[in-house]
């Protein structure tokens, strides 16, 4: 039987109440393979970073081709070709001039603070106020816990992380008549914030993830750009998970019309096949740290800072995107037959939708949230139907790779509407 080995400590896992893991042996597009050679689905792009598909032959032989070339080297004194072509490439697609590597979401997450801090710390008006989102999920490190919603899963840290001023997240869904009215209380409060002077506002653009799948409208974001650029304070974009075409725009920011001071990118980055984090920041903030003055240094670096394998990959990922835009662009086309149909039912509220991101919530009699177990057993219910979700408590979505064909999606729906109908 499956089962975690005895040596492994996994994520988000508490062994004693899980179900044994499964051993997959290959992937292919949007499909796992277990041993036995019987295929899953993935719909949630394997904890939302897949991109164009599982073992896509095109990145591989560039991180293959790369790994016979130069597979690593020191990031300070020296530099390559792959990281270069990728900082530029990334810059003009973001707007932003400079880019700074690390690891993975969470430390994109932490360069993002640390240089919003150092910015104002060098220009001489040392501030402390950092203003994020009611339900924001940005990493696991001690500053990505620190803006992040406080709950269960950081409570025994709660001491240790530095305060954080709090707005609410006008979420939308369809058919919601009162959203304007909860913009306009997140606006009023967020303004009465900006009396103090702020460092920055951290916020996911156009879509909370881990917080529940929550979307607001991009004019939203438009107003709070206003109000961000009046005040001073600067802008973070934690892009981790809907950067690289998810919302249907190649970043959310733009489809929000936010130009950000700095913005933190990484799961799609290297296509979803290699960790990597980087993040993005205006020549505005740059400049500051132009000094004689060792104080003024960014003192922050990465062993595998800009690790040639991780740029090969976020450059063919990169060249996908750009050869099939498409494939981004239509995707909420491709969602949309399946949740009109999926909302005329009576145990389903809240649909939404942005780009390639489909979500909703199941109506219970239990409290809304991630402890919710309604979630569980539709999760359970699809995996014995090869396909795989991981709901957020009550809220079930679809964040598929680009690559899942029009059969494997509707796929999926099926076998949602027929777990929400038995269960
Ligand atoms: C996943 C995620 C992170 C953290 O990224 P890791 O690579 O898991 O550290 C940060 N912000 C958002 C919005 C995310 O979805």
């Amino acid at each position: 039987m499956d089962k975690w080995h005895t040596n492994i400590w996994p994520p988000f896992t508490q062994i004693t109440s899980s179900k044994p893991p499964q051993q997959i042996t290959s992937a292919k597009g949007a499909l796992l393979f277990r041993e036995n050679g019987d295929p899953i689905i993935d719909a949630i792009s394997s904890w939302w970073v897949t991109l164009h598909g599982h073992s896509n032959p095109y990145i591989a032989e560039a991180i293959y081709n790369q790994a016979k070339q130069l597979e690593q080297v020191i990031f300070a004194d020296f530099t390559h070709l792959q990281a270069e072509k990728l900082a530029q490439r990334l810059s003009k697609a973001t707007g932003l001039q400079k880019l700074f590597f690390s690891d993975n979401g969470s430390t994109a997450i932490e360069v993002a603070l640390k240089l919003a801090f150092q910015w104002w710390y060098n220009k001489g008006e040392p501030r402390q106020q950092i203003i994020a989102f009611e339900g924001a999920y940005h990493g696991d490190t001690f500053g990505a816990m620190s803006v992040g919603e406080r709950n269960l899963f950081n409570e025994p840290f709660e001491k240790m992380l530095f305060p954080v001023r709090r707005i609410p997240w006008p979420a939308t869904w369809w058919d919601d008549q009162e959203v304007e009215k909860r913009e306009q209380e997140t606006i009023t409060k967020l303004e009465s914030l900006l009396e103090t002077p702020t460092v920055a506002l951290i916020l996911e653009p156009l879509i909370q993830g881990a917080g529940g799948m929550t979307m607001v409208r991009p004019e939203f974001l438009e107003k709070i750009q206003k109000i961000i650029h009046q005040s001073k304070a600067l802008l973070i974009a934690d892009e981790v998970m809907v950067g690289f075409g998810r919302t249907g725009s190649l970043f959310a920011s733009k489809r929000g019309k936010l130009s950000p001071d700095l913005i933190a990118l990484s799961k799609g980055l290297t296509g979803g096949c290699l960790p990597m984090g980087v993040t993005m920041a205006s020549q505005k903030i740059f400049n500051n740290f132009l000094d004689d003055d060792p104080r003024k240094t960014f003192w922050h670096g990465h062993s595998f800072t800009a690790n040639p394998l991780g740029c090969a990959a976020a450059n063919a990922s990169l060249d996908l995107l750009e050869k099939n835009p498409n494939a981004f662009t239509n995707f909420e086309l491709r969602h949309l037959p399946h949740l009109k149909k999926l909302s005329k039912h009576p145990k389903i509220k809240k649909i939404r939708l942005t780009g390639t991101i489909a979500a909703f919530d199941l109506q219970t009699n239990a409290q809304d949230g991630y402890l919710n177990a309604a979630g569980k057993a539709i999760k359970d219910y699809a995996l014995k139907h090869n396909v795989f979700i991981r709901p957020l408590g009550n809220v079930i979505y679809l964040l598929p790779p680009l690559c899942i064909t029009d059969t494997q999606l509707e796929h999926c729906y099926k076998i949602i509407t027929r777990s929400i109908e038995s269960a």
